[in-house]
């Protein structure tokens, strides 16, 4: 989805200001920051679009990005062949069905203000499809129930839904560096209801600065996260455990400490990292703190003069022979060649087995086979 960065309530920060309506003023107050992450978004859903156009025979120049790599030009033909994809089924199913891309959207009616572009609208007498192209590897994000597409999709509505009478929305992920497609279907009834219901009283409150801040996974990408007190008093909860009953934290404590963790050790290190970054290039001084300098790791000054001293010294033994890594070996030979000369010379060991909590969607290993693995050795 492109960026909407004017929008006081950004479609792409609606999951954040639905939940904790106050943020939406708190964070229009501090100064957007970039980052090659998000550069290199830009980069390729530019891409991602003029691919797009061309395919459907529509005028694109195609953009030129110091961020192109050949992942981001398989990463936008995928997307092109999933979009395509779906205009097939919509062929199928309806006459005439219409394609946008990169569309405006005025979404005013429920969201004040507001206005956003979505990547790609597919819309047929049946069926309304909002296609999103995630390009970050950061978070896998999940169609259903995603309150940015169905922000988009409400927007796509009220342009479109008085010339199309569909009643079925599809809204759809595409993020492929993370393997991730997702897809979920929800009626247009219960779409316009969510809106009347649950989005536009959100948003009117939101836009406001009225509701209470509330913390919770949706802070982690909150412009004040650092410094929300909200978020700090709810952190600092996990160091109210009344440690002074019995001297042995029960199982049930620490599985209740395991659900916090995750979070506690985000937001610990977003305070740090913001801490650390205003001591060191803002000259920012913290009570009993000091910038000092890290330890560092020795290094060769100049190479070739090491490789000349030690060899007129009579050692010569002193190369190391490595393999590439193997993704830079799929990228030297291509994924056609790197399948048909490697395919069956590479293996992908099973994972360290974590602990995460029931809801993960990975299966759960017996691991009765992992203590067997140890103790056979
Ligand atoms: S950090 Fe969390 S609680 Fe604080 S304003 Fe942002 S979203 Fe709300």
């Amino acid at each position: 989805m492109a960026a909407t960065n004017h929008a006081l309530l950004s479609p792409s920060a609606a999951h954040r200001w639905l939940n904790c309506p106050p943020s939406a003023k708190l964070a229009a107050q501090v100064p957007g920051k970039t980052s090659v992450a998000a550069e290199e978004g830009t980069a390729a859903h530019a891409l991602a679009e003029h691919k797009l156009k061309r395919l459907l025979r529509r005028r694109s120049n195609r953009p030129v990005s110091s961020y192109d790599t050949d992942t981001m030009e398989e990463c936008t033909d995928d997307y092109v062949s999933f979009v395509q994809e779906k205009l097939e089924e919509a062929k199928a199913e309806s006459k005439d069905p219409k394609i946008f891309v990169e569309q405006h959207l005025n979404l005013s009616p429920a969201v004040p203000d507001g206005f956003g572009t979505a990547d790609c609208l597919i819309v047929s007498d049946k069926h309304l499809w909002v296609i999103d192209f995630k390009y970050g590897t950061g978070v896998l994000v999940e169609a259903e129930n995603n309150p940015q597409l169905m922000i988009y999709a409400l927007g796509a509505m009220s342009a479109l839904g008085q010339l199309y009478p569909f009643d079925t929305v599809s809204l759809c992920i595409f993020q492929p560096r993370r393997e991730n497609v997702s897809c979920w279907d929800i009626s247009r009834k219960d779409l316009e209801e969510w809106g009347n219901k649950v989005l536009k009283p959100k948003a009117a409150l939101a836009f406001s600065g009225g509701g209470s801040f509330t913390p919770g996974s949706w802070c982690e990408f909150c412009p004040i996260a650092p410094k929300c007190r909200a978020r700090a008093i709810k952190q600092l909860q996990i160091a109210k455990y009344d440690f002074k009953l019995p001297p042995v934290l029960k199982d049930e404590e620490i599985a209740n400490l395991l659900a916090e963790l995750p979070d506690f050790v985000s937001w610990a290190n977003q305070v740090l990292s913001y801490a650390t970054e205003a001591a060191i290039h803002h000259g920012k001084h913290w009570p009993g703190f000091k910038v000092v300098a890290g330890r560092a790791v020795r290094k060769y000054k100049d190479q070739d003069a090491v490789i000349k001293a030690a060899t007129a010294a009579g050692y010569t033994d002193i190369f190391d022979k490595k393999l590439i890594p193997l993704t830079a070996m799929e990228k030297l030979m291509g994924k056609d060649n790197f399948k048909t000369i490697l395919g069956t010379l590479i293996v992908k060991p099973a994972g360290k087995p974590t602990l995460v909590p029931e809801s993960d969607k990975r299966p759960p290993i017996n691991t009765d086979d992992v203590k067997k693995e140890f103790t056979e050795e």
